[in-house]
């Protein structure tokens, strides 16, 4: 990180992406299916949501930002919207609640140019912090898409990376340093994990950038801890949902990279208080070194209210910030 020159604090804290939408955007988005109001108009009600979300990252005192994704509805859909090669498909239904269009590869998938580059660039004027750049990864959008074009899982993921990859390109050209590309889909098919160590080579192999992945809660038993070799240099995982369980695997082997904690459960209305959140962090500490560990949400917040969310940020950075000085306390030289 120092060579990218980036200068981040002892355990930096961090969102994993999402936010949730202001009413005021949310009801632009309604009016703008409906055809009630122009894209433009839209567009504004994004930026405002995107500025809002910057501000309010800013006030908590994160220390690396996201742009919120305001202006996402799904994770993959949105990169099917804007990638040749996709078709929208009808409405299926997915992890429990989750309803989403599901995209029909149906010819050549190709990058058709800069997709999140124009709002990193929003988010980035708005703060002096760093802010990743946000992206799905081949597998998972080859995962939750149908394939009516290419021979079979493994061409179409690679097809996908190879694009991906561009968009990383310009990122890093517009001057991004950290990237985080989020492969959900990779704990569900512990078979094909060496395919998503793969299509993550093509897309990171050889670029200047700190790279993160965000990988959701499943069978992490049979992908740890091969899963280290997908070649990335932060994990970012979902810990407080499960008891921090995965520790245990941890201490069977050693977790040789970065981690970015989560130490908030993502899907309760309940907003845990500091000192849960700081036990939470004490027991990584006792397994991880504090060199590389980040702090963060265990998963997007989008369906969180906005209050719930900023309250959810708040516990982590104070948690956070508490183990920080305690550990400067104690490396400080004796009088
Ligand atoms: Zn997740």
């Amino acid at each position: 990180m120092q060579k990218l020159g980036l200068d981040l604090p002892l355990l930096p804290t961090t969102s994993v992406g999402s936010f949730p939408k202001p009413p005021s955007l949310a009801r632009a988005r309604t009016d703008y299916a409906k055809g009630k109001i122009t894209a433009a108009a839209l567009q504004a009600e994004e930026e405002k949501a995107t500025a809002f979300w910057m501000e309010a990252q800013e006030q908590i005192g994160l220390d690396v930002l996201v742009d919120g994704e305001q202006y996402r509805g799904d994770m993959v859909v949105y990169f099917a919207e804007h990638m040749p090669g996709f078709e929208i498909g009808d409405l299926v239904r997915s992890y429990g609640n989750r309803y989403y269009h599901k995209p029909i590869l149906t010819g050549e998938v190709r990058w058709p140019g800069p997709i999140t580059v124009a709002w990193w660039k929003f988010a980035q004027r708005c703060t002096a912090k760093p802010v990743k750049g946000m992206l799905t990864g081949p597998y998972t959008v080859m995962d939750w898409s149908f394939n009516e074009h290419y021979p079979d899982r493994k061409s179409a993921c690679l097809a996908l990376a190879r694009e991906i990859r561009k968009e990383v390109e310009a990122l890093l050209e517009a001057g991004a340093k950290i990237i985080q590309i989020d492969e959900p889909a990779t704990s569900v098919r512990p078979e094909e994990l060496p395919l998503v160590v793969e299509a993550m080579q093509v897309v990171t192999e050889g670029l200047p950038g700190y790279f993160i992945t965000h990988i959701c809660y499943g069978a992490f038993r049979r992908i740890y801890p091969a899963m280290l070799e997908i070649p990335v240099d932060n994990f970012d995982l979902e810990m407080a949902n499960n008891q921090l369980s995965l520790l245990d695997l941890f201490r069977e082997h050693r977790f040789r990279k970065d981690i970015s904690f989560g130490v908030v459960d993502v899907h309760s209305h309940v907003v845990e208080d500091r000192a849960t959140v700081e036990q939470r962090l004490e027991q990584a500490l006792q397994v991880l070194q504090p060199e590389q560990v980040w702090v963060d949400p265990d998963c997007g917040l989008k369906t969180r209210s906005v209050e719930e969310a900023q309250e959810k940020l708040r516990v982590v950075v104070e948690a956070a910030r508490r183990l920080r000085e305690q550990y400067a306390n104690r490396s400080a030289p004796a009088r």
